[in-house]
């Protein structure tokens, strides 16, 4: 008889998988790690659905550091995690990302810029008779500054990160199951498992909560307070007349988000927190394109008042209601479960450091590399948010 699990991870996104990844690959582990993935074609979960950015440009350094060690992992993850000879195509297109930032938002881009030249990210703050040299085709009206990674940012292809890990995981003895897990199993002040959909019970000395914007819900089955909804983020696709396919992946003041992608371009804003419900519908809302992302577009680059709506999806954010940002490590009462949720938006680029971290606490039961007990559940209870202002 096989032994069983030591290790459960309750979601095969790019976040379970890279857990599922970087535990089998530590020479200290020798025991065995199931994933529970309900939806293997992948359809409704937030990295298929995500723009794919990586940037270095945050404001608190933990998560400037994460940036720092999860980029080199992606210019080598061909390698890394290559399968007999192939590994993922990630197609990184260092294009840069570009902040805007009017008089109101001025003195936090400064502060985040120097929180990132302080750590040595290459990211410079530029005037608007800068910016108008380098991006002729923005309108800089109501523009203070910007501030531009001219490299080690841009985006990358999310499903071939998800698959890269996913792949090396199953090849390196990472077993995947299709199912639902209905609840977490908890005895007293232990998770020591997971029920399944059909009533099924597996047991694992370790369960990790990786079920993005479904993490909240799975939580509440061991009675466990963790603020991660689901959130609609709309993203529209159009097409313009003129070639701005070399243009930054750039963030307007009022929040609107803009890049090219394959000959046409991608727009995105998230809603003010007070119009911004829970919400796991994938219905498309074209009055926000109408009402927001149109006319913010247009104003911000004329050439983009002639586009054409090609089509739209709809994805939703793992969003941590409490601060905006990931939720890691074990719970101050409750052993046995270890969270990585509440990744709001920069879930795929922090998914190699984060993955590894993860993995570092099964193994090692501490972190080994970089420190990211400033991510830690308990800082909830406590009542302590990990304020992030570059949150988009
Ligand atoms: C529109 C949009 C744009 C984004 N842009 C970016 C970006 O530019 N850069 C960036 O870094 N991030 C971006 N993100 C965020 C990023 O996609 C997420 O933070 C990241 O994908 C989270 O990964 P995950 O594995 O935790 O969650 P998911 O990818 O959602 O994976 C969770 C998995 O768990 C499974 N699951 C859930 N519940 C259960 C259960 N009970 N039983 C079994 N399986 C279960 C789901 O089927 C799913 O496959 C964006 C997201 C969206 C929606």
């Amino acid at each position: 008889m096989q032994k069983p699990y030591d290790v459960i991870i309750a979601g095969g996104g790019v976040m379970g998988s890279a857990i599922a990844y970087f535990t089998a690959a530590d020479p200290a582990f020798d025991g065995r790690v199931l994933v529970i993935e309900r939806d293997p074609s992948y359809e409704f979960c937030s990295t298929t659905r995500s723009w794919g950015g990586v940037r270095q440009q945050f404001s608190t350094p933990e998560n400037i550091r994460i940036a720092q060690f999860s980029l080199p992992f992606f210019r080598a993850a061909p390698d890394i995690l290559a399968v007999e000879g192939e590994g993922p195509e990630l197609s990184f297109r260092e294009q840069g990302y570009l902040f805007l930032a009017s008089e109101r938002g001025l003195a936090q881009l400064r502060r985040s810029h120097q929180a990132q030249a302080g750590l040595g990210a290459t990211v410079e703050l530029l005037a608007p008779a800068e910016l108008a040299g380098r991006f002729p085709w923005l309108n800089l009206d109501g523009i203070a500054a910007g501030s531009f990674g001219y490299e080690n940012e841009g985006w990358l292809d999310p499903h071939a990160v998800l698959h890269g890990f996913r792949r090396k995981a199953r090849d390196l003895g990472v077993d995947y199951l299709t199912a639902e897990v209905a609840a977490l199993e908890r005895l007293g002040n232990r998770v020591i498992g997971v029920r399944l959909g059909d009533d099924e019970a597996l047991s694992a000395g370790t369960v990790v909560n990786a079920a993005g914007w479904n993490a909240g819900r799975l939580a509440a089955t061991a009675a466990i307070d963790l603020p991660v909804r689901p959130r609609k983020r709309m993203t529209y696709v159009y097409d313009c007349r003129e070639d701005l396919s070399h243009m930054p992946l750039t963030i307007d003041p009022r929040g609107v988000g803009f890049r090219p992608e394959g000959g046409q371009y991608l727009g995105l804003v998230s809603p003010p927190a007070d119009q911004d419900p829970d919400c796991d519908d994938f219905e498309l809302d074209y009055q926000l394109f109408d009402e927001v992302v149109w006319p913010t577009l247009a104003h911000r680059v004329p050439a983009f008042e002639a586009i054409k709506l090609s089509g739209a999806w709809a994805g939703l954010y793992d969003y941590n209601t409490f601060d905006q940002n990931a939720i890691l490590g074990g719970h101050p009462d409750v052993a046995g479960i270890l969270f990585c949720n509440g990744f709001s938006g920069h879930g795929i680029q922090q998914s190699p450091a984060v993955g590894r971290a993860t993995a570092e606490l099964i193994v090692h039961g501490g972190y080994r590399g970089l420190d990211l007990s400033a991510f830690d559940y308990a800082r909830i209870p406590a009542g302590r948010p990990l304020r992030e202002a570059a949150v988009v």
